[in-house]
């Protein structure tokens, strides 16, 4: 890996996160933030937890089946769901839940998309005035 100064790190995950709450979607995995700035998925999952603690985004843990990987609980807290049988609705098989079946995703809060929306219509609506005064 191409050697970044924290903030630098900071920035293309903040970036990548900015441009996701302007979008339509409400949730990401950490991989799509890994891929789209090439960093290694532990440093991408280390800044967006940073990130969850400002509540930007919220951590939450899906839960999948072993035989189909259909998501099936989406949880805030692993710990009391560890080693919970739970039968699949999609394809009636048995999970337990363990740390193999268990997958981060990272939910966009409403305020934060709102913010993020704002903020493009303003630097549209300063990118116009500057077209019209130089
Ligand atoms: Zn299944």
């Amino acid at each position: 890996m191409e050697q970044f100064e924290d903030w630098q790190i900071e920035d293309m995950v903040l970036n990548t996160v900015n441009g996701l709450a302007v979008s339509r979607l409400n949730k990401f995995y950490p991989t799509y933030v890994s891929k789209a700035t090439s960093l290694p998925l532990d440093i991408t999952f280390k800044y967006l937890s940073e990130m969850a603690k400002k509540g930007r985004i919220r951590l939450s843990w899906e839960l999948r089946c072993e035989e189909c990987y259909r998501t099936l609980k989406t949880v805030e807290d692993v710990i009391p769901f560890l080693n919970d049988e739970i039968i699949c609705k999609y394809c009636g098989e048995e999970s337990t839940f363990n740390r193999e079946n268990i997958f981060p995703v990272f939910y966009i809060s409403e305020a934060y998309k709102k913010q993020q929306q704002k903020n493009v219509q303003v630097k549209k609506k300063v990118g116009l005035r500057r077209a019209i005064t130089l």
